[in-house]
C-alpha cells in the first residue's frame, strides 16, 4: 500500500469517533500502527519535522488561524519527552508551551476556563497545552475537588468552549498519550534509579498511581463526551517513546496539510516594487 494512504488510515484509528465511547481498555498502548520499527521512526522523523517547520512558517505568514495542541496523559506517559522530541523542532517564535498546574488562589476565583482561554495563542501561532482544562474533569473528579454536579456540567461547557474556539480560527489537536500501567511502573522506577531524574518523583506520584482505575474511568468519560466533530480526541499508543513522537509528528503534519495554508498576496505589485527599489540609492 502507498505509504501516504497507509498513514491516513492510521490517523483514523487514533480518533475517538464523536458520540462513541473511547474504549481505552480495548486500545493497546504498545501498538505501533503505521510505523512498525524504531529504525523507521528515527529515519522518518527529521523529514517530518522539516515539513512541519515549513508549514509553521506558512501558518505564521497567513496569520489568520491558530493551532492548539492539547496534551493529556497519566503521569510518566511522556508529555515532556514529546515536547522535547517534536515541538522543540519548531520555530520557538511561533510556538508556545503552557503547563497547567493546580490553579492559583486567583485562578480559583474565576471560572475554570478563564486561565485556559487567556493562554490560547494568537493567530499565526502553534500552542501546546501540557495538561489543560481537562484536568477540571480528571484530577478534580478523581479527588472530589468540587461537587459532582459542578464537574458533571463541565463536559458540555468544554464542548461549547472548544466549539467557540474552532469557529474562531483555532484548530484543536487533542492528544491522549496512552500508556499501560506496567509501563508507568517501569518508567517511575527508572526515574528513581536515575540521579538526573529522581528529583521528579515524589510521594504524591505514588499516591496518584493508586488511583489508576479512577483516572482511567475519568479519561474514558472525558474522551467519550468531549470528542466532537470540531475537536476530536486522538488516542496515541505511547508505551514506545519513538512511536509516540512519530505518531504525533504525523498527526500534526496531517492537520497542517489539511488546513491548506497559503501565503498572503504581496502588498503591492512586485514588479513595480522591484523597479522602484532598484532605482533607489
Ligand atoms: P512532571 O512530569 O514534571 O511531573 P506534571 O505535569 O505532572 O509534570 P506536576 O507539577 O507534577 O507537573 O503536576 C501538576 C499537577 O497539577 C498535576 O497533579 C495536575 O493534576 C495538577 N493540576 C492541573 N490542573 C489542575 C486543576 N485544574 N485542578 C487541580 N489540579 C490540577
Ligand atoms: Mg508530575
Amino acid at each position: 500500500m502507498d505509504r501516504q494512504e497507509d498513514v491516513v488510515k492510521v490517523v483514523k484509528q487514533w480518533i475517538v469517533h464523536p458520540g462513541r465511547p473511547a474504549k481505552l481498555g480495548k486500545r493497546d498502548p504498545g501498538a505501533t500502527p503505521g510505523c512498525p520499527s524504531k529504525a523507521q521512526a528515527v529515519e522518518e522523523l527529521p523529514g517530518m519535522l522539516e515539513e512541519l517547520r515549513a508549514l509553521q512558517y506558512r501558518l505564521f505568514a497567513e496569520n489568520r488561524r491558530t493551532v492548539l495542541v492539547v496534551l493529556q496523559a497519566m503521569d510518566a506517559a511522556g508529555k515532556d519527552g514529546l515536547v522535547r522530541g517534536v515541538f522543540s523542532g519548531l520555530n520557538p517564535q511561533g510556538c508556545t508551551v503552557t503547563s497547567f498546574k493546580a490553579p492559583s488562589p486567583e485562578e480559583l476565583h474565576h471560572d475554570f476556563l478563564w486561565r485556559i482561554h487567556k493562554a490560547v495563542p494568537p493567530h499565526g501561532e502553534i500552542g501546546v497545552f501540557n495538561r489543560s482544562h481537562y484536568e477540571d474533569v480528571l484530577v478534580v473528579r478523581v479527588h472530589d475537588l468540587v461537587p459532582r454536579e459542578v464537574w458533571k456540567a463541565r463536559y458540555d461547557q468544554i464542548n461549547a468552549f472548544e466549539n467557540l474556539l474552532a469557529a474562531n480560527g483555532v484548530t484543536l489537536v487533542k492528544i491522549y498519550l496512552h500508556i499501560s500501567r506496567e509501563e508507568q511502573k517501569k518508567r517511575l522506577l527508572e526515574r528513581l534509579d536515575n540521579p538526573e531524574r529522581n528529583w521528579k518523583f515524589s510521594e504524591a506520584d505514588l499516591a496518584e498511581r493508586k488511583y489508576w482505575n479512577d483516572y482511567e474511568a475519568a479519561y474514558e468519560a472525558a474522551l467519550g463526551r468531549c470528542s466532537t466533530p470540531a475537536a476530536p480526541w486522538h488516542v496515541i499508543p505511547a508505551d514506545h517513546k519513538w512511536y509516540r513522537n512519530w505518531a504525533v509528528a504525523h498527526l500534526l503534519l496531517r492537520t497542517l496539510r489539511d488546513m491548506k495554508l497559503t501565503y498572503p498576496a504581496p502588498r503591492g505589485d512586485v514588479a513595480t516594487l522591484k523597479r522602484k527599489l532598484r532605482a533607489m540609492k
